[in-house]
């Protein structure tokens, strides 16, 4: 099977790890801090806190932006849950803004109508995620000013995304939101096994990130509600949870990173030669649109004819194409139809739902893989 995604590792990401393995400290060591200023400084923010994974820096993000219960935060139906849950475990409750149907991202007209509605009832969100799918940024020239206009924060879900550009800047720079999150699942554009990091230019936002990551505690003195009682003395100063990721991982981040050019430069070759070969055939092919340069995540084709979904979908597998589907529209999982949500509430991502495949895409996909990607595309639609 080829796969739709997967890691590179290479012999210099092990030495990292067993170097790592082989010191005094396994994780709260000099090595996290490397990878976040290896990462700021790549997309150039101010501040990263590296996390456990991307769901758990969203939570952090979510907690840093003061949600809680009786707010609301809003998404992209087409996401992976986590883009949703992170206001659940806050206690906020969640609605969707439907996708443009050419980028997959939050339409920023269905946003604009939906902020308008929200002010008229004052029911506004706390917080937008804006999800970049498929590495591609959300168009975040108009979502940004028609959201800091009601005072609603945003947090880009760049999970897909690292590598990637917007507007003449890195994606991560937050010059569009309050805090970016990345994740670095062996899927995603660089790895740690585990892991995610949320970015910020905010120096407040980023202390709570840090220290809602480790529990909540500080050892700042001027922190504290009182002087020290000795050397030994720390305070938890709010609730926090252990979402620290490991020296072992940020060990393997760092070495990735050092490659993140090359594996985003093979994965925009593999897509335009994907658009080029798959012209003509009876799909709607990836857009790209004016100013963003995508990481290439994923590669997702609509079938004009959602009637073949299944069948197309069937006979990819059976040919040895690990094709997937991402995402089941999150509105229409049990958990939040149980919260209300039904069919037909977000009808361009049922749509979407009803035509999408992605196909295999990664930096170690093959001339020869991708042909026979193609080949058995072909054959599937004939
Ligand atoms: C992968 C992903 C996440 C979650 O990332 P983890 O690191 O696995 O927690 C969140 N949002 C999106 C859009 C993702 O693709």
């Amino acid at each position: 099977m080829i796969p739709y995604g997967r890691q590179i590792i290479g012999d210099e990401d092990i030495a990292a790890v067993e170097a790592v393995l082989r010191s005094d400290f396994l994780t709260q060591g000099p090595v996290v801090q490397r990878f976040e200023n290896a990462v700021a400084s790549r997309v150039g923010a101010s501040h990263a806190i590296a996390t456990n994974s991307a769901t758990s820096a969203l939570h952090v993000a979510c907690l840093a932006l003061d949600l809680g219960p009786g707010d609301l935060l809003w998404t992209s139906p087409i996401t992976f849950v986590a883009s949703a849950n992170c206001a659940r475990y806050c206690g906020a409750d969640v609605d969707f803004v439907d996708i443009d149907p050419d980028t997959f991202n939050i339409c920023p007209d269905a946003l604009q109508a939906k902020l308008d509605e929200a002010a008229r009832k004052g029911r506004l969100p706390k917080i937008i995620v804006a999800v970049h799918m498929c590495g591609q940024s959300p168009d975040m020239a108009r979502i940004t000013p028609i959201a800091r206009a009601h005072g609603v924060k945003i947090i880009e879900d760049a999970s897909h995304s690292i590598g990637a550009d917007y507007l003449g800047t890195r994606v991560g720079d937050c010059s569009h939101s309050d805090i970016t999150v990345f994740s670095f699942h062996p899927v995603k554009i660089i790895t740690t096994a585990e892991g995610g990091l949320a970015l910020t230019n905010d120096a407040g936002l980023a202390a709570k990130m840090d220290r809602l990551r480790s529990h909540g505690i500080t050892r700042d003195a001027d922190l504290m509600t009182h002087a020290p009682d000795g050397p030994w003395y720390y305070q938890q100063l709010d609730l926090g949870w252990n979402y620290r990721m490991t020296e072992m991982q940020a060990a393997l981040g760092i070495s990735q990173m050092t490659r993140l050019d090359d594996f985003v430069a093979r994965r925009r070759a593999l897509a335009d030669a994907y658009d080029t070969a798959l012209e003509g055939l009876p799909l709607r092919l990836p857009k790209r649109m004016e100013g963003a340069n995508s990481s290439w995540h994923l590669y997702i084709i609509r079938l004009d004819d959602p009637t073949r979904h299944l069948a197309v979908f069937e006979a990819l597998r059976a040919a040895g194409i690990g094709v997937n589907l991402h995402y089941i529209p999150v509105h229409l999982q049990p958990y939040y139809r149980d919260l209300g949500f039904g069919d037909g509430d977000f009808p361009i991502s049922e749509d979407y739902y009803s035509r999408a495949i992605s196909i295999p895409l990664h930096a170690g996909l093959t001339d020869d893989q991708q042909a026979q990607v193609v080949a058995e595309i072909t054959k599937a639609l004939a």
